[in-house]
Formats: C-alpha cells, sequence, structure tokens
C-alpha cells in the first residue's frame, strides 16, 4: 500500500512505470519542504524490492525493513552532523563517492538498490560533477532518487538526466482531512493545522505531534514582527543573526522567510477580502489589525522584497547583504499593537 497521502499524479506516474517495467534509473522528486517526498521515496523504495502481487505491501519482511531504515539495499544520503551535533551545510564529494562504490555492488538482500538523496540541491559542486557520471552510465538494478525543494539549485545537467516528479502542496481540506483520520486531530486543531501547513501534509503532521513546532513558529512570527517596530540597529543586528544561522545550513532562515510571506500574504488577502483564505487563522484578529494600519501598495512591496530577497538567497548572494537589504525594507510598524496568539 501506498502510504503518500495525495500526489495522486506523482502515483500514477511511478505505478505505471512499475506495472510496465519501465521505471527510470533516476527519478528527481520536486517540490516544497515536508509536502511528503521522503514518503514517496520510500515507498518505491519498498515497491521495487517487494515481491508480494500488490506491491508495496508494506506487510513483507523486505517493506518493514525497509520503512525502519534497516534494509542493506537501501540507503538515505543526507547532510552529515558535525562534532556539535549540528547538520552540515553540504553533502561532500566523499559521500557521493561512498554511495556510488556501493552502487556498483550487487545488491544484497533485495532486488534492487536504492539510494535517496535527500536534500540533493545541498551537494557541493564536485559532489554533483561526480554524481553526474553514474547518472550518465548508472550501474544495473539501481534506483537513483534525487529529492529537492530548491531545484533551481541543481545543476542542470543533473536535472535533465533525471526522470522529474513534481510534488505540489496539498488542498488545505485534504490535509485537514488527512490530520483527522490517520492521526485522530480533534477538528477544531485539524482546521488550523492545515491552513498554518499551507498543503505541506508532513509539516501539520509534525505539528500535529510536536507542540513545540507551533511554539517555535510563534516565537519566530513574535520576533519578526517586534523588529518591525525597533530602530534600525536592532533591525541590522537581527539581519546578522538570521545571515550567522543562514552560514550553517540555510533551512531555519528559509522557514523563517516562508513564516514572514505567510504574514504578509494574509495582509494582502484580508486587503483583498480573501479572509476567508488566510493562513494565520490563529493570529486572525492581530492579522485584521495590522492590515487595517497597512496600505496595500506598502504590503505588496514588502512581499515583493521578500521574494527578492528568497531568489537571491537561492543564487547563493552575499547573506549579510541581502538580509539587511530586507531589514531595512520592512515596513515600520508603532510599538503600540501587540500581536497574540489564540491556542490551536
Ligand atoms: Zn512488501
Amino acid at each position: 500500500m501506498w502510504e503518500v497521502f495525495g500526489h495522486e499524479k506523482a502515483l500514477k506516474a511511478l505505478t505505471t512505470g512499475l506495472e510496465q517495467g519501465r521505471l527510470a534509473h533516476a527519478y528527481l522528486f520536486a517540490g516544497p519542504a515536508h509536502v511528503g517526498k521522503m514518503t514517496l521515496a520510500v515507498n518505491l523504495a519498498q515497491a521495487v524490492n517487494c515481491r508480494e502481487a500488490e506491491r508495496p505491501c508494506g506487510e513483507c519482511n523486505a517493506c518493514r525493513r525497509i520503512k525502519g531504515g534497516k534494509h542493506t539495499d537501501v540507503q538515505v544520503v543526507s547532510r552529515l552532523a558535525d562534532e556539535g551535533g549540528r547538520t552540515k551545510a553540504d553533502i561532500s564529494i566523499d559521500q557521493v563517492r561512498e554511495f556510488e562504490r556501493q552502487a556498483n555492488l550487487k545488491a544484497y538482500e533485495g532486488q534492487c538498490r536504492v539510494f535517496i538523496i535527500e536534500d540533493a540541491e545541498k551537494m557541493t559542486t564536485e559532489a554533483a560533477n561526480c554524481l553526474l557520471k553514474t547518472l550518465e552510465e548508472p550501474p544495473p538494478q539501481v534506483l537513483l532518487l534525487l529529492l529537492t525543494s530548491k531545484e533551481r539549485q541543481l545543476l542542470p545537467t543533473i536535472v535533465s538526466r533525471c526522470r522529474r516528479i513534481e510534488m505540489k502542496p496539498l488542498p488545505v481540506s485534504a490535509v485537514e482531512q488527512a490530520l483527522q483520520e490517520r492521526w485522530q486531530a480533534p477538528p477544531d486543531k485539524a482546521r488550523v493545522l492545515a491552513r498554518l501547513s499551507a498543503g505541506r501534509l508532513g509539516w501539520a503532521m509534525t505539528a500535529h505531534l510536536d507542540n513545540k513546532v507551533l511554539e517555535e513558529r510563534s516565537h519566530r512570527l513574535a520576533r519578526f514582527i517586534e523588529v518591525a517596530s525597533a530602530p534600525r540597529s536592532q533591525r541590522l543586528a537581527y539581519a546578522a543573526e538570521l545571515a550567522a544561522q543562514f552560514g550553517r545550513g540555510a533551512d531555519s532562515v528559509d522557514e523563517t522567510l516562508e513564516l514572514w510571506c505567510g504574514w504578509w500574504r494574509d495582509l494582502l488577502l484580508v486587503k483583498g477580502g480573501g479572509q476567508r483564505l488566510i493562513a494565520n487563522v490563529n493570529l486572525e484578529p492581530s492579522v485584521n489589525d495590522e492590515a487595517a494600519q497597512s496600505e496595500l501598495a506598502t504590503i505588496r512591496r514588502f512581499l515583493q522584497s521578500l521574494d527578492d530577497a528568497g531568489r537571491q538567497l537561492e543564487r547563493r548572494a552575499n547573506p549579510l547583504l541581502v538580509l539587511e537589504v530586507l531589514m531595512l525594507s520592512l515596513p515600520h510598524r508603532s510599538k503600540e499593537r501587540e500581536v497574540e496568539a489564540s491556542p490551536a
């Protein structure tokens, strides 16, 4: 049974390939973080190694070992941790060389060796060039699955040698339904988390199971709103703080920028009469208040600045400079207004 929820088009392409024995040797799963790429990749690794009539069965020894990360023929290549336990910024050439060495060995316990490269855009240029050789001359019985939320950062030569499977965010109603049916979330909580998730089921599920996710989200948003009413020196200090985080691996900065985009998009929606579509439903009174105090042109301008900053960071521009410019373009906010979250 395929565990991935939604993504019918992606599933159709893969199941057709499986049934006809025409799977590509390499796939690129492209889509936002927490949308379901890893779940689909693990499911596909099960499907090519499962011997039951309906693959993946999810029950046989191979399926269970693959799901538990214990199957010797299925490996996930991801960024390693440094000595302090923090995730490193890149996937190194040594990691790629090691999995290529293993890819040339015969499958040990299954039928097909599967290598899942998580955050494939994080490969160094040397690592990506090394991988290119394997993509050009793939060993038999090897399936490469590259996962990325930043496709534009991948070498075009890598993208062109993989079959591309796009994974878009799910409809909010589908996330709400999945939270209630699969994880027994209460209806009110499911509604709020589905809206906050912007269609990323993995995020919604994690936030449902771990309250810290929402706390962290509220903390980041509060910090940003506080900075909006702070003097220039504090804004620049905050930009420096974010740039330092970015240097240690960009994930948290990406999430912060996405969060801000969501907040400003909500202001735009309220201004444009799309109140019922806002994401920050747990902050609705504050969103309404902020929208009432902001000019439409100001909101648009700052959303454009956020978009520009995101693109520049993706193109590996100087992060400190990009974030300083962004902080200086943040519209000033009067201090009296408070933002309070209601419990999800
Ligand atoms: Zn099975």
